[in-house]
């Protein structure tokens, strides 16, 4: 008997090696603090179980300090609500074009449609995969031109956390007078310039889904000055004037975000500096783990001005140099239980956006063939990216 059972316990083990060593590695899985909870309970014992209270002032409060700029900022029920209002306040109204990047995911663009509005498409640049100031010059002389009316706003987006290149970006935007609402989504904790994101343009949108930089469970943030903020929560809190009886001259949103989420968010603000120093540890050592492996290429900080949180780590695949295309490996990485995605499929391909103008030079199309998001959550340890690796030198 104690022979047998000697037996069992060692097969037991070595079957959670098996188990461990296959257990399936996610793209990027949220990671709790442990203070979320806290903050969540307190809501319940005061009863704030609204959309407003505590936790929604004090986690826009230390989203505040975070940016450290002289910036506001109003937490909402999603990053799409934050670009939505953020239009609004822009003044985009039905007929007017405003100027989106094309290589992002579709919720950069969807808010322009939902005011009537039409986005017009710029293609990326080769350094930072994000809006290329050339083509978006060309784009606004070329609408004034057709048109006879400048864009209402152009949304650059910091595409995988990679800072768009802001500088260039706000230059051609102040000569046109053009409004710039920056689509950080996927950016908090990246800088340019030692500045953070979200804090460059007249307005910024933050994602907290539950696959960003941190999570509310869905949730987003719109920053902006004093004055756009009391604009911000007036309309996310369906336009009601100041009456004691409900009384509206706009049309309003419910778009606030509830002291629930806030709770979570004000407990993953206590990590959210792990979370940065993490992704980047992550990227760093595919960088180096892949560094001679022909015909891929780690998408890197073109240069010290740059600081990408990292939020996804992307490499490209040459299908010449690697002997495999991107889908090859996307496939044999899925069979072998390890999750990857192809990069955003460019706004101006979608089915949904055919009518729309598009100023381009190929550089999105060509990303959206080769390259390839690697699993980059805080979650993952130095073990399962080495096993991302074994597995992509394999193939
Ligand atoms: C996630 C994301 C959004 C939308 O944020 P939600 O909170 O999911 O509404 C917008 N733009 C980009 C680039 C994103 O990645």
């Amino acid at each position: 008997m104690f022979w047998r059972w000697e037996t069992n316990v060692k097969l037991l083990r070595v079957y959670k090696i098996i188990l461990l060593m296959n257990k399936r590695i996610w793209l990027s899985l949220a990671h709790m603090g442990g203070r979320e909870q806290d903050f969540i309970k307190e809501a319940f014992d005061t009863n704030w179980v609204v959309p407003l209270g505590p936790n929604v002032d004090a986690f826009e409060q230390s989203l505040v300090e975070y940016l450290h700029e002289d910036r506001y900022v109003v937490a909402l029920s999603a990053g799409t609500a934050a670009l939505h209002l953020g239009l609004i306040l822009l003044g985009v109204k039905s007929g007017d074009e405003v100027i989106c990047q094309s290589f992002t995911f579709a919720a950069s663009a969807n808010p322009i449609s939902y005011l009537e509005a039409k986005p017009v498409f710029v293609d990326s640049e080769k350094d930072t995969w994000n809006m290329d100031p050339v083509l978006l010059e060309e784009a606004i002389k070329d609408r004034l031109r057709k048109t006879g009316k400048l864009p209402k706003a152009i949304i650059p987006v910091h595409l995988y956390g990679m800072p768009a290149k802001m500088d260039e970006i706000m230059d051609i935007a102040g000569r046109y007078g053009i409004p710039v609402l920056e689509d950080a989504a996927e950016a908090l904790g990246s800088e340019l310039n030692g500045r953070k994101c979200g804090t460059f343009g007249e307005l910024a949108a933050l994602s907290f889904n539950g696959n960003k930089m941190i999570t509310t469970s869905g949730g987003g943030a719109l920053i902006c000055t004093e004055e756009e903020a009391k604009q911000t929560k007036f309309y996310a809190t369906q336009a009601r004037d100041a009456a004691p009886h409900y009384q509206h001259t706009h049309i309003g949103y419910n778009y606030r975000m509830s002291n629930i989420c806030a709770g979570i968010g004000r407990g993953q603000m206590y990590v959210l500096e792990d979370h940065v120093a993490r992704r980047r540890t992550i990227h760093s050592l595919y960088v180096d783990l892949l560094k001679d492996v022909a015909g891929i290429t780690v998408m890197e900080n073109p240069d010290s001005r740059f600081a990408s949180n990292f939020w996804l780590t992307c490499i490209l695949v040459d299908p010449k140099l690697a002997g495999k295309s991107r889908e090859d490996i996307r496939l044999r990485l899925d069979s072998e239980n390890i999750e990857t995605r192809p990069l955003w499929k460019p706004m101006h391909l979608q089915p949904v956006f055919t009518d729309a103008p598009f100023y381009g030079n190929g550089t999105s199309e060509r990303l959206f063939d080769i390259g390839l998001c690697l699993p980059s959550g805080p979650t993952l340890t130095d073990e399962d990216i080495r096993r991302v690796v074994d597995t992509i030198r394999a193939i």
